[in-house]
């Protein structure tokens, strides 16, 4: 089957690939239901949504005629204000997924290295693996990364390093101190990556900014989305600060308009409003806290997260509970493609949803 035509002409790496699994839609829970009000706590979106700051922009602007700013010229000096980089470091993504993509085509090739750990974001072999690289897999250690073994699987063949702080689906995160250490390890010709998408929601006293680092490690990129506390993922927009060179480089193979005029106008607008991210980020402790309690009393093991979503062992019983909660109108994340089939991930709602949650979860425990 998979030796005939059109597959057999398909890249090896593309033929290994499985494609990503998003979150259950809660229409499509809703319509096989035949229910409404079905509560998705599946895919890490902000249950506030965006700032209505972001609306009004979007309602205001009528120039979809137009091509967007391919240099997204005013998001860059808004972003260039606020983190202390230069326009010149900034590449701009249709969604941080889109930069990581960017940085496996212009770094990696058939037969060079890429190594991430055991339970990352699975963006990473996507990429990896679609321009023909081999994923080299560290071992995870507490579920989060050991950056000692990470450190350790580097070679001349290593061209890539993901790392994700935190790390999505375990919301686990590298303290500032190891991190700075394995940056001054890594060889200097290998490009390292540190994914921020989640670092507006991070509060731990030595979790580090990895932007501190970009002039003091050349090789260092740092990407962040607008997807999570923002609220934009429908829109698709985020972005990768580098050097001014690695930056250049991206520039050469991205897609010239690869974000939307919308998507641009929503970004600048979200950042103006810096107190609805924090009003956020409250919330999403708060609410964190909470299911954590919920957990303990009902002797859960959860993976202790500084993130919006907690992981929860539910031992054997994962598949069957997600199915029993999916009947209640509740989506969360089954973890078997992260190699985590006793877990499920749960992003965290407002107080309402997280209601529904305790509610469904508490009629079968
Ligand atoms: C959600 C997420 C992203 C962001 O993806 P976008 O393409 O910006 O929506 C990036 N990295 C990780 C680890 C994530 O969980």
């Amino acid at each position: 089957m998979t030796s005939q035509f059109p597959f057999d002409r398909a890249l090896p790496g593309v033929r290994e690939l499985q494609p990503y699994q998003p979150g259950k839609p809660a229409e499509e829970l809703e319509r096989e239901l035949g229910i409404s009000g079905a509560v998705k706590l599946a895919s890490n979106e902000n249950p506030r949504g965006c700032s209505p700051a972001v609306l009004s922009a979007i309602r205001e602007y009528s120039d979809i005629g137009l091509y967007p700013d391919a240099n997204g010229f005013s998001l860059k000096q808004a972003l260039s204000r606020q983190l202390g980089v230069e326009p010149a470091q900034i590449t701009l993504g249709n969604g941080s997924n889109d930069v990581l993509d960017l940085l496996a085509r212009v770094f990696v090739g058939p037969g060079d290295d890429v190594v991430f750990s055991e339970h990352a974001f699975l963006v990473y072999p996507l990429v990896t693996r679609a321009v023909g690289g081999n994923a080299v897999v560290t071992p995870a250690a507490d579920w989060g990364h050991d950056l000692l073994a990470m450190s350790k699987a580097l070679t001349s063949r290593t061209k890539l390093v993901f790392i994700a702080n935190p790390n999505n689906p375990t919301g686990t995160y590298s303290p500032a101190t190891q991190l700075e250490q394995f940056l001054a390890e890594v060889p200097g010709n290998i490009v390292v990556v540190i994914d921020e998408a989640y670092f507006e929601y991070v509060s731990a006293d030595d979790y580090p900014n990895a932007l501190h680092w970009c002039t003091r490690f050349p090789n260092l990129v740092v990407t962040r989305t607008f997807s999570k506390i923002h609220g934009l993922a429908g829109l698709r927009i985020g972005f990768g600060v580098a050097s001014k060179e690695i930056t250049d480089l991206l520039n050469r193979v991205r897609q010239p308009f690869n974000v939307n005029a919308l998507a641009l106008v929503a970004a600048e607008a979200a950042l103006n409003d810096a107190e609805h991210a924090v009003r956020c980020a409250r919330d999403n402790e708060e609410q964190r806290a909470r299911l954590a309690r919920f957990c303990v009393e009902r002797g859960l093991e959860y993976i202790p997260s500084v993130a919006n979503f907690l992981t929860v062992a539910f031992g054997d019983h994962a598949g069957e509970i997600n199915s029993k909660l999916l009947h209640k109108g509740v989506i969360v994340r089954p973890l078997e493609n992260y190699g985590m089939p006793h877990h499920l991930r749960i992003t965290i709602g407002r107080d309402r949803e997280m209601d529904r949650l305790f509610d469904a979860l508490g009629s079968f425990l």
